[in-house]
């Protein structure tokens, strides 16, 4: 039975496939897959300052990005979390799918030791980053399996930005964003570059790039990040982009925050259109 559904699919896809461009919006045109995953979750919430805590700002500006893709025939947007938590299509797979995530990531990691062993891989020290706890970098690995077997096109990552102060309460010294890209030996760098790229300009139409020297420029490749397919995660077909929109202590003032979430989320559509429909 599985057989003939196999065989069936292929005779539509065949029989499709002249009409499933992604170059004419007008035509019968496939809807392009974008994933949204606001960083960190509510257990591990990455950054705070004052009771600001990251993961929610997060949340919010990915959820304003998510409603203007959804209002897109042209996208078919995910999103990992909403207000309850893990959304139920990641909420069930963590259930169901972990210990072959677990494979999937064992088994990611030895072929990068290899290739890093054989010399076909250069390892590049990127900037520093907080190593994710061990239960929310199975998460991400969890992202990327799932976004290989569901044939995403983008996933586009949301955080806030911080680096360590001697108090949550204190306001840090370095401001602006930064996109980070998987480094040019990576699978999926070509693509997900000319994505960040595409993004970085409508957001450096209103915001400075970020002041920390390791961030130099705003758009900052990276072979280590798991977000961005680290240790060959991702397929070459999946783009990821992780967008630091600014350092958390900048966004206390409320009214200023909840107009930041709207704009960088409306910039932030404006690339992704921008990169898979204007050719
Ligand atoms: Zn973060």
């Amino acid at each position: 039975m599985k057989k003939v559904f196999f065989i069936t699919s292929i005779f539509f896809a065949l029989i499709l496939l002249p009409f499933s461009t992604r170059a004419e919006p007008d035509g019968e045109a496939m809807p392009v897959k974008i994933l949204l995953v606001p960083g960190h979750d509510n257990e591990i919430w990455g950054a705070q300052y004052g009771k600001i805590k990251e993961a929610d700002m997060n949340l919010r500006l990915a959820q304003e990005l998510f409603k203007i893709l959804r209002n897109e025939n042209r996208f078919e947007t995910y999103i990992t979390r909403d207000n309850l938590g893990y959304t139920t299509v990641f909420a069930d797979y963590f259930a169901s799918a972990m210990d072959e995530v677990i494979a999937f990531k064992n088994k990611a990691k030895k072929e990068t030791a290899e290739k890093i062993d054989s010399g076909e891989l250069v390892p590049k020290e990127g900037a520093p980053h907080n190593n994710a706890a061990a239960e929310m970098a199975l998460k991400l690995y969890a992202f990327n399996k799932w976004a290989g077997e569901n044939n995403i096109d983008a996933v586009v990552h949301i955080h806030f930005n911080d680096y360590p102060r001697p108090s949550k309460w204190l306001i840090g010294k370095y401001r602006g964003f930064v996109i980070y890209v998987p480094e040019a030996q990576m699978q999926n760098a070509k693509a997900s570059i000319t994505l960040g790229e595409s993004i970085f300009v409508e957001l450096k139409k209103k915001y400075i790039t970020s002041t920390y020297p390791w961030e130099k420029g705003g758009l900052v490749p990276d072979q280590e990040l798991i977000a961005l397919g680290g240790n060959g995660t991702l397929p070459a077909s999946v783009r990821s982009v992780l967008i630091e929109y600014g350092y958390i202590y900048r966004f206390g003032n409320t009214a200023f925050r909840h107009g930041a979430y709207k704009d960088m989320a409306a910039r932030t559509a404006t690339g992704i259109k921008n990169y898979f429909f204007l050719k």
